[in-house]
C-alpha cells in the first residue's frame, strides 16, 4: 500500500505490540468454493475456485478440537464452508465436546441442490448461525450479492425460524455498509443496537421473519474491496479515513487477541484478514506457524504478539469491528 507522507502507519498509531491472549477460538476457513460471488467478498470466493481442506489437515483439526478443552467456540467460514470438505466432520466433532459452532452461511446455499438438508441439520446440531444480509432493502443486496439473493435469504430465514431460530435457537445476521462510490460516501457501520432495531422492525413487517443479533461489521480494505478502491483512486483516501476514526477503546476486544485462523493448508495466522493477505501467525521465534508446529508444541497459547498492517485501522475504527460484530 502507498501512503501519502502524512499518513501514519497502524503500528505508529497503536505505539505498542497487539499481544495475544489465552486462544479461546479457532476460526477456520474450510475453502474458497462458494454458490455466490459478491463484489465485497474480502476472501474472492466463488462457483469456480477450487481450493479446500485436504485429509491431512482435516484430520490435524479434528486432533486438536479433540485435544484442546481451552477452545470454546469454532467458527466455520469459507467461501460457503458448507460446500467444503470437511465441513459436517467438524460440526459433529466440535458439538460433541460441547463447543459452540458458529456457521456463517450466505442462506442461498439450502437451495442449492445438495444442501437442502442444511436447515434441519442446523438445527439437530444446534449450530449457531451467522448470515450475510447486508442491507434489509431488497436492491441493495441484490447489487451487493447478486440477483434474487435477498429473496432467497428471506425465504431461508423463514425455514430457520420455522426450526425455532430466531428463539431459542441463535440467527444472527451481519450488516457491512455499502461500497463507497466516492470519497464522500465512506461510512462506518452505524451503531449496532439502534440499526438492529431497525432491521428487526422492518423484517417483521414486510415479511414476517426474525434473528437474534445484528453483527455490523466494517469493510476492510483487502481482497475485493481493496481491488475495488485501488480501481477508483480511493485506496489510500479510505485509509486515511479509517485513521480519523481511530479510536484505542477498540483494542482490547480485538478478535485477533483470542482467536486463531486456519486456512485450507494448514497455515495459522490471527485472524481471517491476516489470513486473506498471507500474513502468517508468528513463533515466538519469529517463525511461521502450521497445525504441523501447534501439533507438536501441543499448546495453542505460543504466540506473544500479532503482526499489524494498515488494514487494522478498520477493525478499530469508531465503535470496532470484528468477526462478532460491533467492539464497544
Ligand atoms: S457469500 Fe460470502 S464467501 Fe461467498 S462470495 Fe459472498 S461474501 Fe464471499
Ligand atoms: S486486521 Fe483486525 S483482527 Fe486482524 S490483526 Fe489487524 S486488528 Fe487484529
Amino acid at each position: 500500500m502507498t501512503k501519502s507522507s502524512k499518513q501514519k502507519s497502524f503500528a505508529h498509531t497503536l505505539g505498542k505490540p497487539l499481544t495475544k491472549e489465552n486462544v479461546s477460538t479457532l476460526q477456520i476457513n474450510l475453502g474458497r468454493r462458494c454458490n455466490l460471488a459478491c463484489s465485497h467478498c474480502h476472501v474472492e470466493a466463488g462457483p469456480h475456485r477450487t481450493e479446500e481442506l485436504s485429509e491431512k489437515v482435516l484430520a490435524q483439526i479434528l486432533e486438536i478440537i479433540d485435544h484442546s478443552p481451552q477452545i470454546k467456540t469454532i467458527d466455520l467460514t469459507g467461501g460457503a464452508p458448507e460446500m467444503n470438505n470437511g465441513f459436517e466432520r467438524i460440526v459433529e466433532k466440535a458439538r460433541s465436546k460441547n463447543m459452540e459452532v458458529i456457521v456463517r452461511s450466505n442462506l442461498t446455499i439450502f437451495y442449492v441442490v445438495g444442501y437442502e438438508h442444511l436447515p434441519e441439520y442446523f438445527a439437530k446440531q444446534k449450530v449457531r448461525v451467522v448470515a450475510s444480509l447486508p442491507c434489509y432493502l431488497k436492491d441493495n443486496v441484490d447489487t451487493m450479492r447478486g440477483k434474487g439473493v435477498f429473496e432467497e435469504s428471506v425465504d431461508a430465514i423463514k425455514q430457520l425460524n420455522s426450526l425455532g431460530y430466531g428463539k431459542d435457537l441463535i440467527l444472527d445476521l451481519v450488516y457491512n455498509p455499502q461500497l463507497p462510490s466516492s470519497e464522500e460516501k465512506f461510512s462506518l457501520p452505524p451503531p449496532q443496537e439502534n440499526l438492529e432495531k431497525e432491521y428487526k422492525k422492518f423484517l417483521m413487517k414486510h415479511f414476517h421473519i426474525s434473528f437474534n443479533n445484528l453483527l455490523t461489521i466494517s469493510n476492510i480494505p483487502i481482497g475485493r474491496m481493496k481491488s475495488y478502491l485501488k480501481r477508483k483512486g480511493l485506496l489510500e483516501k479510505y485509509i486515511s479515513f479509517l485513521a480519523r476514526h481511530f479510536n484505542p477503546k477498540t483494542v482490547s476486544g480485538l478478535m485477533c487477541k483470542t482467536q486463531l485462523s486456519i486456512d485450507y493448508d494448514g497455515n495459522v495466522y490471527d485472524c481471517d484478514f491476516h489470513q486473506m493477505e498471507k500474513i502468517p501467525a508468528l513463533s515466538q521465534e519469529g517463525e511461521p506457524i502450521t497445525l504441523d508446529f501447534l501439533l507438536q508444541q501441543d499448546n495453542l497459547n505460543i504466540i506473544k504478539s500479532i503482526p499489524l498492517k494498515d488494514y487494522c485501522y478498520g477493525c478499530t475504527a469508531g465503535c470496532g469491528s470484528s468477526c462478532g460484530g460491533q467492539i464497544q
